[in-house]
């Protein structure tokens, strides 16, 4: 009875014993694999920090990055920004219109009655009218 009794305590405790050992190797496995995970993902961050780093300074085209945290254009510095980001002011009222001339920049005073076209001057009308009509010899 005794020797039966004291087997069975042993076997007991051994089975504790496997279970505590087994429980515990499974935190410390659970423990390094949130370790792992951790260093993972900061790597990763770490890697695209540098990646985007390297696209800045070496890259000489724009870079369309999509990130967890938004979505960036880059552009180059020897490029700069195209003339859209350029802040223009505002004029109101718009621009007068110009001479129709190419080779004159004035802005036009008179409107040629026939063609519409914009005009500062006769000289101007008269240019505008030999090269639109240019005079056939004989
Ligand atoms: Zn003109």
């Amino acid at each position: 009875m005794q020797v039966e009794k004291a087997a069975r305590e042993s076997e007991a405790e051994a089975i504790r014993k496997i279970l505590g050992q087994d429980s515990s190797r499974k935190k410390r496995e659970d423990k390094i694999k949130k370790r792992q995970e951790e260093l993972a993902t900061g790597n990763q961050l770490r890697s695209i920090e540098k990646a985007a780093n390297a696209m800045i300074i070496t890259s000489n085209s724009v870079r369309w990055v999509m990130g967890p945290s938004g979505t960036f254009v880059i552009f180059p510095n020897e490029m700069g920004l195209p003339s859209i980001f350029d802040p223009k002011p505002c004029s109101y009222p718009p621009p007068r219109e110009k001479c129709a001339r190419a080779s004159c920049t004035n802005p036009y005073k008179y409107r040629d009655s026939k063609s519409k076209l914009p005009l500062c001057s006769l000289q101007c009308y008269k240019a505008i009218h030999e090269q639109r009509q240019p005079v056939t010899a004989c």
